[in-house]
């Protein structure tokens, strides 16, 4: 990669950005999930869990969406819920990335960080990264510029068209959009690639940040089969270095990437496992696998 690629890249958000005032996005939301990783903070993993839910509940209008939830997840982990519609899934992540406040229980990051006390950006600044499931990437600039972007949001939109990159910062963008196998595909603008290569590109702009958990919401949902594989490959080359919490339908999927699966029902554990245990359990099988 060139220098002149790097300069063109902040020209081309700057126009992008004059042209729209703001650099476009599909959803508009995607700013709380994004934010510096503090890198100088060593996460107390003492007890052998990077996360850890204990007793949480919340009730919407006297619903309870999550129920007594306790469940914890083990560093360098791949964990994979499954459960119905209205399991309370997305609420779980939402508690977890300080969307959504619990009525009472306990969530927290290693032993020592209390993500009760923290708001969103606080928490992504803790290392939890959120891939909401639909891509949210910059539509009008390029892989590159998405990526790049993503080190930099802490900055601001001013900071970040004057600030030029270090190299070892321009050999983590290689890395990551060679993990996310978009490395053949930088100078393209974000809205011309495929769905799956959208949902790649926005997990690489959360990997930039280097969290230490991360959180995927029906990742696979709308790819092509050989899309779904490529992605199932990726999560297994990421597992160990991060953490990762990933809810699927997909079964298929979860089959090939989960160490442990948990099933979320009515906002509680319903059973936990091998795959190969869940799906043999009559309650699951019952309640969301079918026969
Ligand atoms: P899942 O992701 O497992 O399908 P959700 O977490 O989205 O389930 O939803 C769990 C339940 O909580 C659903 O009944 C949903 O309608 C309700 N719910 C989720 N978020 C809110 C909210 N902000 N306000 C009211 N009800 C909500
Ligand atoms: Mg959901």
């Amino acid at each position: 990669m060139t220098p002149d690629l790097l300069e063109d890249g902040a020209q081309r958000i700057q126009r992008s950005q004059n042209r729209h005032g703001v650099a476009q996005t599909q959803s508009g939301d995607r700013e709380a999930s994004y934010g510096r990783v503090r890198q100088n903070h060593d996460l107390d993993l003492i007890h052998g869990r990077i996360l850890y839910l204990d007793d949480v509940s919340v009730s919407f209008d006297g619903f309870k969406a999550i129920n007594q939830l306790t469940l914890d997840i083990a560093p360098g982990e791949l964990r994979c819920i499954i459960g119905p519609n209205g399991a309370g899934k997305t609420t779980m992540m939402d508690i977890i990335t300080g969307k959504t406040r619990p009525d009472s229980g306990q969530v927290y990051f290693g032993s020592t960080i209390d993500l009760l006390r923290y708001n969103e950006t606080e928490i992504a600044q803790w290392g939890i990264g959120r891939k909401f499931q639909k891509p949210t990437v910059f539509e009008n600039l390029s892989v590159f510029e998405n990526l790049d972007l993503a080190l930099k949001t802490h900055k601001g939109v001013g900071a970040s068209i004057r600030f030029r990159m270090q190299p070892e910062q321009l050999t983590r963008l290689e890395e990551v959009a060679h993990t996310i196998s978009l490395q053949d595909h930088l100078r393209r603008p974000a809205g011309l690639l495929s769905h799956g290569q959208k949902q790649w590109l926005e997990i690489g702009m959360l990997l930039m940040q280097d969290p230490k958990l991360l959180l995927l919401d029906e990742p696979v949902a709308g790819m092509t089969d050989h899309e779904t594989d490529r992605t199932a490959e990726l999560f297994l080359n990421l597992k160990g270095k991060h953490s990762l919490m990933v809810v699927e339908h997909d079964m298929g999927f979860v089959q090939k990437i989960a160490d442990l699966v948990t099933v979320l029902c009515d906002g509680a554990v319903l059973a936990q496992g091998s795959f190969a245990q869940v799906q043999s359990n009559e309650r699951v099988i019952e309640v969301y696998l079918g026969r």
